[in-house]
């Protein structure tokens, strides 16, 4: 067998255990494979394979995928040699958003085994009919939904998330997904109509809580609509409480909090959310608006200008670097940047706007 033997240590376990924190149901699933070489390896390729799309509609769909990867013919590269070696056993980790943890799908010696890495003991063997398995093939279903909606071509997410809700009748995510689907593709009726469906099965999950949350306040912000506003926050109160600091959710409510001037309390939040390197950007422009609008231009330009450092590409932060700097007071040094981006980037018609909106009229913030 040439499989590291598998215990709550596992280097991609644990990996995935952390990224998942703030991936939620978006952590793509993953294989590791067992070769057995003839440079005399044999073992456990640590390098994993990922599979966003891949979208079993059973237990035995997702088995016979997991056999297709191993079958005779199959070749990897040997992590020794690099020369390509015959495959044996597959490892396949689907990440559960309802088990908070990864569902594992062994093929050793041609048999099949799925484990749960939560439970106790850890990665006990669970039976093909068990909750957990049928619970982690319909999240794979809406990850999947939500990777293929984003091809050209128009593959039917839908009809995965369909298949989810009937695998989970009592979650609120695959009503979540279909709302959020739904206002992708300018559905708002059925988006609110699935929002309400989702509404009475997400008390007590804080991810549940979170998306209805972010999803409300988009249709709060698009329509200014204040009671929907007041749902949006309650919601995102209560992921709050279910899982404090997340830095996901932080982004959420200070993003919303931005977006209603509510510049101030936005600034807790975002801190807590720039602290996730994955999320620094979007929450460190943030929090430079609002210090700006809050009138602490300095503070803002320190902010834009160490985002200019990690990000030397991004023209939104570029331009946001010179508008603070005219701000705290350097109009020659924010005329200068701004001539400087127009002349690299001459097509870019929001710098021209930049530029003639810092001559005009400084105290007309351009957003
Ligand atoms: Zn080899």
């Amino acid at each position: 067998m040439a499989l590291q033997t598998l215990t709550a240590q596992h280097p991609l376990l644990m990996n995935r255990r952390m990224a998942a924190r703030l991936r939620g149901n978006d952590l793509v699933s993953q294989a590791t494979f067992g070769l057995t070489c003839s440079c005399g390896f044999a073992g456990e390729d640590p390098l994993p394979a990922a599979f966003p799309d891949l979208a079993p509609l059973s237990v035995a769909e997702a088995e016979a995928f997991l056999a297709t990867q191993c079958a005779p013919d199959v070749r990897r590269r040997c992590p020794d040699c690099a020369k390509a070696a015959p495959v044996d056993a597959a490892r396949l980790f689907l990440w559960s958003q309802h088990a908070g943890a990864d569902v594992i799908l062994e093929r050793v010696n041609e048999v099949p085994c799925w484990r749960s890495a939560s439970g106790n003991p850890p990665l006990e063997p669970l039976s093909r009919e068990h909750k957990s398995v049928k619970a982690a093939l319909a999240d794979q279903l809406l990850r999947a939904a939500g990777f293929l909606v984003a091809l050209p071509g128009g593959a039917d997410h839908m009809s995965l998330v369909t298949t989810a809700a009937a695998l989970l009748p009592d979650s609120a995510l695959p009503r979540l997904a279909h709302a959020r689907f739904a206002l992708v593709a300018g559905d708002e009726a059925t988006a609110l109509e699935s929002l309400r469906a989702a509404a009475g099965s997400a008390d007590g999950s804080a991810p549940a809580c979170r998306q209805l949350g972010a999803l409300l306040a988009e249709l709060a912000l698009r329509h200014q609509d204040g009671e929907l506003l007041n749902r949006a926050l309650d919601w995102l109160d209560q992921a709050l409480s279910l899982d404090p600091g997340h830095p996901g959710t932080s982004l959420v409510v200070g993003r919303l909090f931005v977006s209603t001037g509510n510049y101030a309390d936005a600034l807790e939040h975002l801190a807590l959310a720039s602290a996730e390197k994955e999320l620094a950007l979007d929450a460190d422009h943030l929090r430079g608006v609002a210090l700006l609008q809050l009138g602490r231009a300095d503070e803002s330009l320190q902010v834009f200008e160490s985002l200019a450092e990690r990000h030397p590409e991004d023209l939104d932060v570029l331009r946001m670097r010179a508008w603070t700097r005219a701000k705290s007071g350097d109009k020659t040094g924010a005329r200068a940047e701004l001539e400087q981006l127009a002349a690299a980037h001459p097509e870019d018609e929001e710098t021209q706007t930049f530029r003639a909106l810092l001559e005009e009229d400084e105290d007309a913030a351009p957003r």
